[in-house]
């Protein structure tokens, strides 16, 4: 049976005073031969209630509503159970072009045909529903651990904590004391580990396991598999979603031997300091002498070896810690405190300045250049750049060296932690430094594997109190995805989606590029080597759909199919008209708000631009862009998110993807004797809506300069 589509062109927010509407309303009912077709100024308000009704009542089973960005009233305007088209011609036309212009008119009508054929070709998503199990695991029993586990079982889901040493706490276990968090933030505190573990294990519904490891995960969020490995033997369970709390290791001991650790006794790193504070004596390695002038140095900035570009406040809280360990044992010691730069953020600063007023700590700026040992093994340092200026000679009886944090996924135990059966891989991708990121600005805690949330040290260098923020915060997440999970929507960044792709597979020829491509580890293969998807593991970014050779993946609601049908509905007027006309596949996480914003600011850019907003620059496979320009674009653009490491793709790797296809592209226009530059890739970030007129003013410019596509009226 064919689609009911109702069209609703509104006329409110100026669009009626910049567009000649009635003409909208003709080319629906005559031209796309709508059944249904209504103009009012107020769909946002009670005439809400007429596309109600035309649903329950005329049946209308797809509304395509001409109006405000997608972007707003979205509550408003949900009509279940009909497939919903936002035909943006407020932000994108009336506000952005001049009113009453026949290029302006032409545009919000290509932008309906545009949204009609969508309308036409779309079904609603039909949610992907399986039982899921309400239990959370936890990996790692330190602070971020801890207390992941605790806010879990708080929100009454049960929770497994596996812990590989034999007992919790992780390193907050093995201080002696720990800085201030508490008013007036200036004397060192009992470590407070002792209480979480104690709160912890009255909680009902919580089960731990220490001296354990994961041997092995499968499965996917909402129906996670596990096997613990564990002294008695392995024990099996099942998670609806994991929290990944390993902690931290010290950067490895080679790093620091230019500081002489290794080499001279006395000189150790600060985790061997706290143990000695937490044995009751801090003294000399050499000949246990207990000492009297102490040298504490953090790394001397980027030019270090020892330098951690992420290195963060905690190893300057730590040094200004161990400080007032040592002159609380020895009031008459004198500690010289070298740093390049020192952090003591918030409220630490009222203990910064506590260690600072001590007459026996001399805290200074300073690069150590060059150092030796004495006969009597004492330490002989000297320093630059200290506000004295010169060099500063100093003989200390133990040196004790800042130890960066690195990543426990980077430890010898790293590449063991989840033991993942995923064709991508047992573990987490990381990035550049070897934490666990999915996107470390949008969605702080997402790994690259849905459904497994890092938290704590592993996540990124951290003190105590926002570790055990950080592991509540990430069982929040976990929670979350459970609860998406068993109602068959996307967790993130597509929240709530329902869609997810489909495979064609009877036309599958087994290549494995989706398989491959896909950021987020989600299909497997079967036993002839086709894609099979774990729909829960899938964030419905659509790049399997861009990777595709043979074009067999699709979406209820986003497909090829559908794309191409847009942009055909594209009226191209011929070359003797000189009106080029552009296509803009514009990525909806960043690309598209930003050109709401310009529309918003009332920024004018080229009335030729026609936009289709895409999930992903990783979705647009290269035979849409040979589409466009056969059907006689002169120009397009692919406006998405910043490649590279300091990624802003919230798929990660789509916009760089798509920049691999472009060589496709480059080679298939070529055959058709088009210049390439037709076609050019624009990283507009959602922050740079200014630059976007200049932007596509670059690109007409190139089309000006190359002429009419030759393809027009073929
Ligand atoms: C010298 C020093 C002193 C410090 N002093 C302070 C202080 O005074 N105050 C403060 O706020 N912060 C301090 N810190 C920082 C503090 O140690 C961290 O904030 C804290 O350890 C982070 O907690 P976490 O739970 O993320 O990691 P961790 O404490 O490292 O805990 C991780 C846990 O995971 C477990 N684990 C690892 N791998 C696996 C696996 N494969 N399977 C199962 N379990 C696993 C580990 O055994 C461990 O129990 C200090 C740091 C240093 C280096
Ligand atoms: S839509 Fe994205 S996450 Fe889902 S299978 Fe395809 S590439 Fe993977
Ligand atoms: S990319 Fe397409 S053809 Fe290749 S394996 Fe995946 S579904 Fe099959």
């Amino acid at each position: 049976m064919g689609k009911k589509v109702g069209v609703y062109v509104c006329t409110g927010c100026g669009i009626g005073d910049c567009l000649d509407t009635r003409k909208l309303v003709e080319l629906a009912e005559t031209e796309c031969r709508a059944p249904v077709v209504r103009s009012s100024s107020a769909f946002c308000l009670e005439d809400a209630r007429l596309i109600r009704d035309d649903v329950e009542q005329q049946r209308v089973d797809s509304v395509v509503i001409a109006g405000c960005s997608s972007r707003v009233n979205a509550e408003v305007f949900f009509f279940k159970p009909a497939f919903v088209e936002r035909v943006n011609i407020r932000e994108r036309v009336t506000w952005g072009q001049p009113a009453n212009d026949p290029e302006t008119q032409s545009l919000a009508e290509d932008y309906l045909r545009m949204g009609i054929v969508r309308a036409q070709k779309a079904a609603p998503p039909v949610p992907y529903q399986e039982a899921t199990e309400r239990r959370v695991l936890v990996v790692g029993g330190g602070m971020a651990g801890m207390a992941a586990v605790i806010a879990a079982a708080k929100a009454g889901f049960e929770v497994v904590l596996v812990e590989r040493s034999p007992r919790l706490g992780g390193f907050a276990a093995r201080l002696h004391r720990q800085f201030p968090k508490h008013p007036p933030y200036r004397d060192l505190e009992a470590p407070a580990v002792a209480a979480t573990i104690r709160e912890l294990e009255q909680l009902p519904g919580v089960t731990v396991f220490t001296s354990s490891e994961i041997e092995q995960i499968e499965g996917q969020p909402g129906r996670f598999s596990v096997l613990v490995r564990r002294e008695e033997g392995s024990a099996e369970l099942r998670a609806g979603a994991i929290v990944l709390a390993a902690g931290w290791m010290p950067v490895e001991a080679d790093v620091l031997a230019g500081y002489g650790l290794g080499r001279y006794p006395n000189v150790v790193t600060s985790v061997a300091l706290e143990e000695m504070a937490a044995q009751g004596r801090i003294v000399r390695p050499s000949d246990g002498r207990e000492v009297q002038s102490v040298g504490l140095i953090l790394c001397d900035g980027p030019e270090d070896a020892a330098h951690l570009p992420y290195g963060g406040s905690v190893s300057s809280l730590v040094a200004l810690k161990q400080a007032m360990y040592l002159r609380e044992q020895a009031p008459s010691a004198t500690v010289y405190l070298l740093y390049e730069d020192m952090q003591a953020p918030g409220l630490y600063e009222y203990f910064y300045r506590r260690v600072q007023e001590d007459p026996g700590v001399l805290l200074s700026r300073g690069v150590v250049r060059s150092m030796g040992e004495d006969s009597d093994g004492g330490i002989l340092l000297e320093a630059e750049g200290t506000p004295i200026g010169g060099a500063v000679r100093l003989k200390v009886d133990l040196l004790v060296l800042s130890t960066g944090m690195r990543p426990a996924t980077l430890g010898p135990n790293g590449p063991g932690i989840l033991n993942l059966r995923y064709l991508q891989g047992g573990e987490l991708p990381t990035s550049a430094f070897g934490y666990p990121d999915s996107h470390y600005i949008c969605f702080p805690y997402e790994t690259q594997r849905t459904g497994i949330y890092s938290a704590g040290a592993v996540r990124k260098p951290m003190d105590l109190a926002a570790s055990a923020q950080d592991g509540a915060a990430a069982a929040l997440k976990a929670i979350q995805c459970i609860e998406k999970s068993s109602a068959g929507a996307a967790v993130h960044p597509r929240v709530g989606d329902l869609s997810y792709p489909t495979f064609f597979l009877q036309k599958c020829t087994s290549c494995g590029r989706c398989t491959q491509e896909c950021p987020f580890g989600a299909l497997e293969l079967d036993e002839k080597k086709r894609p099979v998807l774990n729909t829960n593991r899938c964030r419905r970014c659509g790049i399997c759909m861009g990777a595709c050779p043979v074009q067999i993946i699709s979406f209820n609601d986003y497909s090829i199919d559908m794309l191409s049908g847009m942009i055909k509905a594209v009226g191209i007027p011929d070359e003797f008209e000189e009106k080029p006309r552009i296509l803009a596949l514009a990525c909806e996480n960043d690309a598209c708000p930003a050109l709401d914003m310009a529309g918003l600011r009332r920024l004018q850019y080229s009335a030729a631009v026609r936009v289709i907003p895409v999930r992903c620059l990783g979705s647009v496979n290269s035979i849409l862009i040979a589409d466009a320009v056969s059907r006689g674009f002169d120009g397009v653009a692919l406006m998405g998110c910043r490649p590279g490491d300091d990624y802003q793709c919230h798929f990660i790797r789509g916009s760089e993807l798509l920049r691999r296809r472009m060589d496709n592209v480059r080679e298939t226009l070529d055959q058709l004797a088009l210049e390439s530059e037709r076609v050019q890739v624009m990283e507009v970030t959602i922050s740079e809506w200014e630059q976007i007129p200049q932007k596509l003013a670059e690109l007409d410019e190139i089309v000006a300069r190359v002429g009419p596509n030759p393809m027009k009226g073929f």
